[in-house]
């Protein structure tokens, strides 16, 4: 085992481009956010092949990512653990899956607001969520197209709302630079940002058969589906990643002895 790497009941810790990623059983996952959150503000983020590809270029991005909860999302950063530290992770922690998974199982009642995706996307999500996670109060939601400065009245909306959770889907690195700013400021306890979930939720977007998604294939499926833009990120991205994570890691290693 690397030193950049811990496995313990609460799971396994993998240092990636000097950022802790963790994985472990979704059950224990749960458990731990749920105490968390009781503590401080809890910043929840989800790392995958593109993420890593932007933090390995953009030093903003990777600061802002210190203070989040970080966990392993696909195969491609299975594939960046096994090269740097000799293993996989243990769980794929997708938030699409986890996210509603969280609500379903969490032992708290939220007040949640959805932010992001095309205009009436994310009111649709909440009624889906509503019907799935029904102990949780869905106070509100906001398309994820606005200006900086229509952004006050968007933390408005949010603090008016009494939110305690803000799901954020804008996108990365969009999604996390604002719940790093802004969480604080608008009164929730838990930001979480996820991607497409709210386009996946309303059918809007469609996810690959379970099969498909068991056999760890669902990077294939939306490459089938987004030929152009996600072949850039498979075939190139994942290399790229390899090769900064491993370049970091050596300059880390160096810098500490
Ligand atoms: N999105 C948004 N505002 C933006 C950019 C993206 O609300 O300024 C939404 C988009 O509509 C989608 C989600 O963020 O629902 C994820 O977008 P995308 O698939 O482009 O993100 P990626 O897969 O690149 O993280």
């Amino acid at each position: 085992m690397t030193a950049a790497t811990e496995q313990s009941a609460e799971g396994q810790t993998e240092r990636i481009l000097g950022l802790p990623i963790r994985s472990m059983a979704p059950e224990r996952c749960v458990a731990e956010l749920d105490t968390l959150v009781e503590q401080a503000p809890v910043r929840l983020g989800f790392v995958n092949i593109n993420t890593a590809y932007l933090i390995a270029n953009d030093p903003a991005y990777q600061d802002a990512l210190r203070r989040f909860v970080l966990l392993n999302d696909g195969v491609g950063l299975d594939l960046v653990s096994l090269v740097l530290h000799g293993r996989a992770f243990s769980h794929n922690l997708n938030g699409t899956d986890f996210v509603p998974h969280y609500l379903r199982s969490t032992r708290h009642s939220y007040r949640v607001f959805l932010l992001g995706a095309k205009p009436g996307i994310a009111d649709a999500a909440l009624e889906v969520l509503r019907k799935l996670a029904p102990q949780h109060e869905y106070v509100g939601s906001r398309h994820g197209y606005f200006t900086s400065e229509e952004n006050e009245a968007v933390l408005q909306r949010i603090r008016d709302a009494r939110a305690d959770v803000v799901i954020v889907a804008l996108g990365n690195p969009g999604q996390e630079m604002w719940i790093a700013s802004n969480t604080e400021r608008s009164g929730a306890k838990l930001a979480i940002g996820v991607g497409a979930l709210f386009d996946f939720l309303t059918g809007t977007v469609s996810r690959a058969p379970l099969w498909v998604r068991k056999a760890r294939l669902e990077w294939l499926y939306r490459l089938m589906q987004e030929p152009k833009r996600l072949a850039m990120r498979y075939c190139v991205y994942a290399p790229a990643v390899l090769f900064r994570a491993i370049a970091f890691g050596n300059g880390n290693q160096r810098r500490s002895s």
